[in-house]
């Protein structure tokens, strides 16, 4: 039944049901443990032959919750939450990269995730060679090498706004029989589905709009159990006994999720970088309203956009709904319903005008954040991006003056207001 429910009922409803004279609303396993009578059913959990649970580190009632409405979402078949996007990236790294081995990435990603892997994964003896949007297909074939073991993308790059071409990547990763991993987490399942563009892994943060409300750091990685790892052949650790579980072999064990089940029992066990039970219920409670949230928020960053690219306070506006956009063609064809609540603009009088600009706003608040209800700006060269070069920023697609805002779900008349006034300050 759940399967022929649309998006909206999915965001609603998840895979939570009561019972009956059972709470309506997913209730807070508050618990770190779970009690059992005989040790024939713990020893089962510690043969992974159990879906039980066995201790929160390695999972949770209501974090299975939010993982199985993240997956039901995305169209997965499993999902392992993490206590924070960066971890949700990191752990679907290393549960197929070990030392020696090589990652291709879009370099319009996230700067957490450009950091991550150009400067973190890097020390950790794993390379990774970015690739800008210009490059094609057979110019990111000849950046493969032998060793390379996945390639990674953003569905719409953060901040920006690059709308990645799903076509593209995945026929390299089809070509060269590695996984294509997409962070979903500023389209959300709600306007963009990697998995229906040849995705095998979606990650999400879900600090962003899944949760919507500025709440919970989180994150996910979702399973699309649609990569064949034996036949790749060169991912020994899904594909070979794990001796920590007696030997059991995770593509054998788990056909339908392997990618899942590993991360989880291998990595979460490992590297505890666990979702709390009270930030999934606050991110599965986010849920239940994506589908509105995301309607507004598409909705309100046209008309701003619009209103931006009309400004005469205003050198040029980003936003891939707009139709002069470089992305504005895929945008349409990947991201049908709107192109995103956040945009990006530069305000005539650069550098000064811009700091001014943040100062004079009213409603409209500084924060390092998007996806929130509430609309917030923020100036990624001096605070997300500083860490890099000008010319690694300009590679990033952040220019000096660049302001980025998030826009939230307030009455759209009152924000073009705030920036109308706060323009106009600026101005003098
Ligand atoms: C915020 C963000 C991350 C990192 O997530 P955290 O929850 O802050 O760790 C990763 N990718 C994208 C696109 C993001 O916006």
């Amino acid at each position: 039944m759940k399967e022929n429910l649309h998006l909206e009922s999915n965001c609603i409803h998840g895979t939570y049901r009561a019972a009956s004279g059972e709470p309506q609303t997913l209730p807070i396993a508050q618990s770190t443990t779970y009690r059992y009578y005989d040790s024939a059913d713990v020893a089962k959990l510690f043969d992974l032959d159990s879906a039980d649970h066995m201790y929160s580190r390695i999972s949770n009632p209501t974090v299975n919750a939010l993982e199985e409405k993240m997956a039901l979402l995305e169209g997965g078949t499993a999902a392992v939450c993490t206590s924070s996007g960066q971890a949700a990236s990191l752990t679907a790294c290393l549960n197929i990269c070990t030392a020696g081995d090589h990652i291709l990435c879009s370099s319009n990603v996230y700067g957490g995730t450009s950091n991550l892997l150009g400067v973190s994964l890097k020390k950790l003896g794993i390379e990774t060679t970015f690739l800008t949007a210009d490059l094609t297909r057979e110019q990111i074939l000849a950046e493969a090498r032998p060793n390379t073991k996945l390639i990674f993308g953003e569905t719409l790059g953060n901040p920006a706004l690059s709308v990645l071409d799903f076509e593209k990547y995945s026929s390299v990763a089809k070509e060269l029989n590695i996984p294509f991993i997409v962070d979903n987490t500023l389209a959300t399942p709600y306007l963009c589905r990697p998995l229906e563009h040849g995705a095998n892994i979606v990650v999400h943060s879900t600090t962003k709009y899944s949760d919507g409300h500025a709440l919970a750091v989180g994150g996910c990685v979702i399973d699309g159990g649609n990569f064949d790892w034996r036949a790749a052949g060169k991912y020994p650790g899904l594909c070979e006994p794990d001796e920590s579980y007696h030997g059991l072999v995770y593509v054998e064990k788990f056909p339908a999720c392997p990618f899942a089940l590993k991360l989880r029992a291998q990595l979460l066990r490992d590297f505890g970088c666990t979702m709390s039970p009270m930030n999934a219920f606050l991110t599965h409670l986010g849920l239940e309203t994506l589908h509105l949230r995301m309607e507004r928020h598409v909705k309100n960053a046209q008309i701003l956009a619009e209103y931006l690219a009309a400004s005469p306070y205003v050198d040029w506006v980003f936003y891939p709904g707009l139709s002069d956009n470089p992305y504005y063609e895929l945008g349409k064809k990947y991201m049908p319903l709107g192109a995103g609540g956040v945009l990006t603009f530069g305000i005539k009088g650069g550098l000064a005008a811009g700091n001014e600009f943040v100062k004079q706003l009213k409603l409209v608040s500084l924060a390092v954040h998007v996806g929130d209800i509430r609309s917030c700006v923020l100036h990624p060269s001096s605070t997300t991006h500083r860490q890099l070069s000008e010319a690694e920023q300009i590679a990033a697609g952040i220019k000096p003056e660049l302001i980025r805002v998030s826009v939230g779900c307030e009455n759209i008349e009152d924000i073009v207001a705030d920036f109308e006034q706060a323009l106009k300050a600026a101005a003098k």
